[in-house]
């Protein structure tokens, strides 16, 4: 297609991808030496029950403070650290600094849970060591009650027997599973049964225009019902209105994270937020 465009076309076409290719390997270059020179950070946002208004989780998002270019979202360099192989030692270090944070918190909730997103990624190529991460929670004397995976719905396209052993093993342990972004995939539902997910964490896609269109509404609310008919809890995503909140409440949703309630913060900061407003005023 683009020598059809002419042959100058041609030249800048190929001189930006060169620019893009070389972007990438400064960038893959860069994420080598991240862990190490503590360029990363964990922030956590809260998960509200809105039953009771209580903070009853937080969710562990990593951030990446580059030297030069600031701050990075995961979207941008998580594609780059499972293309590597770095998903995995990312991975670990996140999953630790989940641990961490839960072992803090439950000193005020004794409940509380610190979800974690762990990327398909990490279940292959050997797999995640769940050695490590039960060492880790063992000497933070931190139960593995405290611990919620999130998973995606492309994980469950390409589950195998070691990956579903993977998740047995934490399941067995006593984590407990979330399925992520749901309703944006095309997974099996029979999965969700068979592998017994805990949670589906309703993508943020169909909370943005809840309350203006009409097939938002719908597919939410069949979300929450068919979710609960499999015993399994709702958490809505993305949600930043009183509007949104209210109207997945009358839907019997149980759970909501969004800026509505506070968008992720570091790890103190989220302690005090859980001192000062353990439970909050929602409605
Ligand atoms: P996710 O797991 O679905 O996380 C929710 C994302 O929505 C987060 O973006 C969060 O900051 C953002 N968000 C929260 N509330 C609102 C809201 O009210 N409105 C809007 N518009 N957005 C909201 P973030 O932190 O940039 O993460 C993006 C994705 O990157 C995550 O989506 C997750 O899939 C992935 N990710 C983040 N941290 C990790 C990690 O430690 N490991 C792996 N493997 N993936 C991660
Ligand atoms: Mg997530
Ligand atoms: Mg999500
Ligand atoms: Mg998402």
């Amino acid at each position: 297609a683009a020598k059809s465009m002419g042959g100058n076309r041609y030249h800048y076409f190929t001189q930006s991808m060169q620019e893009a290719v070389q972007q990438r390997m400064h960038m893959i270059n860069d994420l080598h030496g991240a862990l190490e020179n503590n360029q990363f950070e964990t922030v956590f946002q809260p998960i509200v029950d809105l039953k009771t208004g209580e903070i009853c989780r937080a969710e562990a998002l990593i951030r990446w403070h580059h030297p030069v270019h600031g701050v990075i979202n995961p979207a941008s360099f998580v594609p780059l650290a499972e293309d590597t192989g770095l998903i995995q030692a990312f991975g670990d270090w996140v999953f630790l600094e989940a641990a961490r944070q839960a072992a803090r918190c439950r000193k005020y909730i004794p409940g509380f849970q610190v979800s974690v997103n762990i990327s398909p990624v990490q279940f292959k190529n050997g797999g995640i060591n769940t050695d490590v991460w039960f060492a880790h929670l063992k000497s933070l004397e931190l139960p593995p009650q405290a611990i919620v995976i999130e998973i995606t719905e492309g994980l469950l396209l390409e589950i195998d027997e070691s990956i579903a052993d993977q998740l047995l093993a934490l399941r067995d342990a006593g984590m407990e599973v979330a399925l992520d972004d749901f309703g944006t995939g095309y997974s099996s539902l029979a999965y969700l049964k068979k592998l017994d997910i805990d949670y589906v964490k309703i993508d943020q896609m169909f909370v943005k225009n809840l309350t203006i269109t009409e097939e938002d509404r719908v597919l939410c609310e069949a979300m929450t019902l068919m979710a609960h008919k499999l015993d399994i809890a709702v958490i809505a995503e993305g949600v930043e209105t009183l509007a949104q909140l209210k109207m997945l409440s009358s839907f019997g949703c149980d759970c909501v994270q969004g800026y509505y309630i506070s968008g992720p913060v570091g790890d103190q900061e989220f302690e005090e937020l859980l001192q000062a407003t353990h439970k909050m005023e929602l409605y």
